[in-house]
């Protein structure tokens, strides 16, 4: 049976542009194309009058003021300047950071530059719910410690860290503190001042804004932070981040975080009841399924769920239309099991078995419960072709089972 209808449950890899958005980015794709950094007419002031509009709707959901906010292309970017910018502004104090081996790859991955570099990175041990030890952390601080960068909430998995408790800990330790919020801006409760954080980056298409917009978050005061920029040019951003704004996107961005926090609470629980809604359904008609991550603070949106004996690459062949990911999106090119799910001691077959699911704000009971049958019927399907699901219905131990050619 062909079935042609589409439920997109991706929406950690990235939202839809909710409508209203658009209607606000409209003009400033159409008339309104000055340059925000045109100070001799009419153009240029009308776009820096929305972007510093923006500018200050955005720090104000960050409890930030606006000259603390430096634009950027998006979230992989803000990590990039956050990571490099700090380490190379601040490495007469030493070369040391902290972080986690469950960040995303925009966050390690100029880690693993730095560390190419001669820095040292102290990677910290995650739980198999994917959850830091802040005595760990407490204890991997050290004088040459330059900035520990650990994320709000995990995109693949949806664990939450305690970042409060860590802008605690770096604080005192006066370490800088660098948190990377993209899954979170506009859902969870963020404040720059109450959390202690120094730097925070956020991105507006993962949150029903545009695609090419993202945000620093920069601490000005107690104690200022100073970035070496990595790209350079017209000294715009307070010569953080040179390059003509985009202002069309800008301008979306700051809607997008207004209609977040609209609503926010009822939104959120909206969202938690569609994803518990599916988890249920799934736990209770399948067996042998793994729920992955934190079951208490975690994202309202996401649910990250191994069924043993069934490759994940096959599971999403067998529900053509309805569109989730195994392992991170990011690395899905590769049939390397997710590196997260790997930190967390999760074993590759079940890592290999994983797929997540993403809920929005425009998912509807309706869609959840579609996907919820197909999902199931798909897994029953490949499981009846698997020997390793007979055995293991059978009762049998699949490690004490001698393999033919091991
Ligand atoms: C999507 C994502 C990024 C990358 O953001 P872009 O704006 O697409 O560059 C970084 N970190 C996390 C946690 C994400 O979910």
């Amino acid at each position: 049976m062909v079935d042609h209808r589409l439920v997109y449950l991706d929406s950690q890899a990235t939202t839809k542009l909710d409508p209203r958005v658009l209607d606000t980015m409209m003009p400033f794709l159409t008339e309104d194309y000055g340059n925000a950094a045109s100070r001799s007419h009419d153009f240029g002031w009308v776009a820096e009058k929305a972007v510093d509009h923006a500018r200050e709707t955005l720090a104000a959901g960050l409890g930030a003021k606006g000259r603390e906010i430096v634009f950027t292309s998006g979230a992989t970017e803000s990590n990039n300047l956050a990571i490099l910018g700090a380490a190379r502004m601040y490495q007469g104090k030493g070369k040391h950071l902290i972080s986690a081996p469950t960040e995303h790859k925009a966050v390690i991955d100029p880690l693993k530059r730095l560390e190419s570099e001669g820095w040292e990175i102290t990677w910290l041990d995650v739980d198999a719910q994917g959850r830091i030890d802040l005595d760990q952390l407490r204890s991997a601080i050290r004088p040459d410690t330059v900035l520990v960068s650990l994320m709000h909430g995990n995109n693949e998995i949806g664990t939450l860290h305690p970042i409060a408790e860590i802008g605690a800990i770096c604080r005192e330790a006066g370490v800088l503190f660098h948190t990377d919020a993209t899954q979170t801006f506009g859902k969870e409760e963020i404040n720059v001042e109450a959390m202690h954080i120094d730097l925070l980056s956020a991105s507006g298409h993962k949150m029903y804004g545009p695609k090419g917009v993202g945000l620093l978050y920069v601490r000005r005061r107690n104690p200022r932070v100073r970035l070496e920029p990595i790209q350079f040019g017209g000294g715009h951003e307070r010569g953080m981040r040179s390059g003509t704004l985009n202002v069309p996107g800008i301008v979306g961005f700051g809607r997008a975080l207004e209609l977040c926090l609209e609503n926010r609470a009822e939104e959120q629980a909206r969202m938690a009841a569609l994803r518990d809604r599916l988890q249920q359904r799934l736990e209770s008609e399948l067996d042998f399924v793994q729920v992955n991550g934190d079951q208490e603070h975690r994202l309202a949106v996401n649910l990250n769920i191994s069924f043993a004996y069934i490759e994940g690459e096959s599971l999403i062949m067998g529900i053509p239309g309805i569109a989730v990911s195994s392992g991170s999106a990011c690395t899905s090119a590769s049939l390397e099991p997710s590196y997260v799910l790997r930190a967390m001691g999760v074993g590759d077959d079940l890592a290999h078995s994983s797929i997540r699911f993403g809920v929005s704000r425009f998912t509807t009971e309706d869609e959840i419960d579609y996907a919820a049958d197909r999902v199931i019927a798909a897994v029953r399907r490949l499981r009846e072709m698997s020997p390793l699901y007979e055995m293991a219905l059978e009762g049998i131990d699949l490690n004490s089972v001698q393999w033919q050619g091991h």
